[in-house]
């Protein structure tokens, strides 16, 4: 018996889609509640290739929605691009998983789409869309956009080229604490669930290339309403028209504020290498510290700092940009 049986059953799709599945490659962007559970469509449904990019590790709070992990996650402080892995793995052994635990910014995500066929999204913030969304227009990758929060949702794919981006769709960058996020509205699991299956099935569609004209659809699980319209293709956008990739370009402080988690990512302004040994060290004598081969976390000053090889730090117990750049500039120095 096919470990695709029934999916190659479904005509639509069928043998011959399901030999394009195996021999695709795909990004998941963001490895949270949406990613998750696209990469876990997307690897049971024999997608050939899948990296797995998050910057992020597993914590208890994730367990209420993002289906790769669990309890032991959480315990031994697993970055989630790992876990993800890890859990993968055991779901399917005949495809190719890469983990890539790195923040997706300016410097990185070229790098990070440059070799697959498609991009999909499970991101938590608009920053970092319009980063990855500048990325994959001008290299001309497709990728499906999807979001959520509280029960309501949307899906777009983006067809560099043929259609709108998602700067025709959202115009400019929303001011920090104007749109309704995860810290203020909290989320629904079946959203989430219903949002990442959509995104799935898009993405399986482009893959075999019966992709639809892209249009926006959005959703509400708790009011029942759905929607599809056309998003026109805005003349004077930046990124699809003017080719203005402003978001490729380094932002200035490196520092990031994350969605509902009382934290602050600071990322090194020139590429290092911190030695998590040394810094276990150095930092034992301030405060607890543990170190797994992927991270180090350490308490000290009443924050709760993450620090990576890469010498990016997520600083939790604190929304403040300056005493989470503080700390950093005191403990991590780099
Ligand atoms: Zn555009």
């Amino acid at each position: 018996m096919s470990r695709y049986a029934k999916q190659v059953l479904f005509k639509p799709l069928g043998e011959a889609g399901q030999k394009k599945l195996s021999t695709s490659r795909v990004a998941v962007i963001g490895l949270g509640a949406l990613g998750s559970m696209i990469a876990n469509h997307l690897v049971r449904a024999g997608v050939g290739y899948t990296r797995l990019v998050d910057r992020d590790f597993v914590e208890l709070d994730n367990l209420q929605r993002q289906v790769l992990y669990d309890e032991d996650d959480v315990k031994a402080a697993l970055p989630k691009a790992v876990a993800a892995e890890r859990r993968l793995s055991k779901i399917n052994s005949e495809v190719r998983l890469e983990a890539r635990v790195v923040d997706v910014s300016h410097a990185t995500v070229e790098g990070l789409i440059q070799d697959v066929d498609l991009v999909v999204d499970g991101l938590d913030n608009f920053e970092t869309r319009f980063t990855l969304n500048d990325a994959c227009v001008k290299l001309g990758k497709r990728w499906v956009y999807g979001g959520c929060v509280g029960s309501y949702g949307m899906v777009m794919t983006v067809l560099p080229g043929e259609g709108p981006c998602f700067a025709c769709l959202v115009g400019e960058k929303p001011a920090p604490g104007s749109s309704p996020t995860c810290d203020t509205a909290g989320v629904l699991n079946t959203a989430v669930a219903v949002v990442a299956s959509l995104e799935a099935t898009e993405a399986l569609k482009l893959l075999i290339g019966k992709a639809e004209p892209p249009a926006l659809q959005t959703l509400d699980v708790w009011s029942n309403q759905w929607q599809r319209v056309k998003v026109p293709r805005s003349e004077a956008c930046d990124a699809c028209v003017k080719r203005n990739f402003r978001h490729l370009v380094a932002a200035p402080s490196g520092t990031a504020v994350l969605c509902g988690r009382n934290a602050v990512q600071i990322s090194p302004v020139n590429a290092v290498t911190l030695d998590l040994a040394e810094a276990e060290r150095r930092l034992s004598a301030l405060g607890k510290v543990r170190r797994n081969e992927y991270l180090l976390k350490a308490s000290i000053d009443g924050c709760e700092l993450t620090l990576f090889p890469d010498a990016r730090a997520i600083i939790q117990g604190t929304n403040d940009p300056a005493r989470a750049r503080s700390l950093y500039a005191r403990y991590v120095g780099a």
